[in-house]
């Protein structure tokens, strides 16, 4: 495993060079403006009239539209959902992009899927922070950093390495360290990630546990708080200590129940399905799923969203975090 520090970057290999970040939400806002306070000469590229316009300016951003900021560009860093990128990126940017420039993403969906085929003469690189935008913000102004992630698809200067590592730089992520990756590892990796574990496997397994609690004739309240806000409790001591220092932590009756238990939970059956969904990212057919999903206007996503808003755990939740103060 190859891990980059400070050390190893040069930031001046962007000397005089501009930067386009085009998208202005979670990462693009965090990321150009880590940069920009970096020394880096960064433009911000958006729609004209579009919502974020204003909230680069307010923020002490250069603004362009999305056009202007890929022609001026040495570097054209592409922060607006994955779903849109190929068109934005055939109309808006690829008539900007000029022989030797860059082409840099924070994920590599649209070059590992080939919904975007950039040109020879450029090069294709990724630095993906592996966190939020608002965290990848907030510790850059803490002094840290969050880690990351580096690739090169395509290298046409010979530097094309040095570029990403020294935007990594800008944005904070070498103070944490940032490791070498693929394309097509990130990709699959990052998609089996948010779907299996953490945004579709953390979800479900609360779902399952508020549930059978209040099934079963107990208060909501207090299944609410058992299955769900003190799941960032154990998962902190996971995140600071492993496995060891969260068991440490809990009851030893806690860690005897929760030993003997857990894989009546996660069975051989759901790590089955693990594999049946990482297989769907590897051959494609989830990408293609949601590509389709998107031309028809995405129906599926905004039923899944309207159920879920009439969730009762999820009733429970916003009354509760507002009695503790954590909801405004
Ligand atoms: P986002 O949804 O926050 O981006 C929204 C921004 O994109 C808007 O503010 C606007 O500036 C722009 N935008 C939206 N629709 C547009 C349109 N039709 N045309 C032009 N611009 C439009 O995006 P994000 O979550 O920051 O993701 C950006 C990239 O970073 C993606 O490739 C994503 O996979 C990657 N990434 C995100 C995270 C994260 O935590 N959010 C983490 C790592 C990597
Ligand atoms: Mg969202
Ligand atoms: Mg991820
Ligand atoms: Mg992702
Ligand atoms: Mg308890
Ligand atoms: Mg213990």
């Amino acid at each position: 495993m190859k891990i980059y520090y400070e050390k190893d970057v040069n930031i001046d290999v962007l000397k005089d060079k501009t930067i386009a970040v085009i998208g202005y939400g979670s990462q693009g806002s965090a990321q150009a403006q880590n940069m920009a306070e970096s020394g880096l000469n960064v433009v911000v590229g958006l729609r004209k009239g579009g919502n974020s316009w204003q909230t680069a300016l307010d923020d002490g951003m250069k603004v362009l539209t999305m056009e202007e900021a890929a022609e001026v560009a040495d570097v054209i860093h592409i922060l607006i959902p994955d779903e849109i990128q190929a068109q934005v990126y055939e109309k808006s940017i690829k008539p900007g992009l000029k022989e030797g420039n860059t082409l840099s993403f924070s994920h590599g969906y649209n070059i590992h899927y080939q919904y975007i085929i950039p040109p020879e003469n450029v090069n294709v690189t990724m630095i993906a922070p592996k966190g939020p935008g608002s965290t990848v913000r907030g510790q850059y102004l803490d002094g840290f950093g969050v880690p990351g992630l580096v690739a090169v698809h395509q290298d046409y200067t010979g530097n094309a390495h040095q570029v990403a590592l020294a935007m990594g730089q800008g944005s904070g992520l070498t103070r944490a360290g940032v490791l070498e990756t693929t394309f097509k590892e990130e990709t699959e990796t990052d998609l089996f990630g948010e779907q299996a574990v953490l945004c579709g496997g953390v979800t479900e397994l609360i779902k399952a546990g508020f549930q059978t609690l209040v099934e079963a004739g107990y208060q909501p309240e207090v299944a609410y708080f058992e299955t769900c806000h003190e799941v960032k409790l154990i998962v902190d001591l996971i995140y600071k200590k492993g496995f060891a220092g969260m068991w440490h932590d809990v009851s030893n009756t806690a860690e005897f129940g929760g030993l003997t238990r857990r894989e009546r939970v996660i069975t051989e059956e759901s790590r089955k399905e693990m594999k049946e969904i990482l297989k769907e990212i590897q051959n494609g057919k989830f990408a293609k799923e949601w590509a389709l999903e998107n031309q028809a206007g995405n129906p599926q996503l905004k039923r899944m969203r309207a159920i879920e808003d009439d969730l009762e755990i999820e009733k429970q939740g916003k009354k509760l975090r507002k009695l503790c103060g954590l909801e405004k």
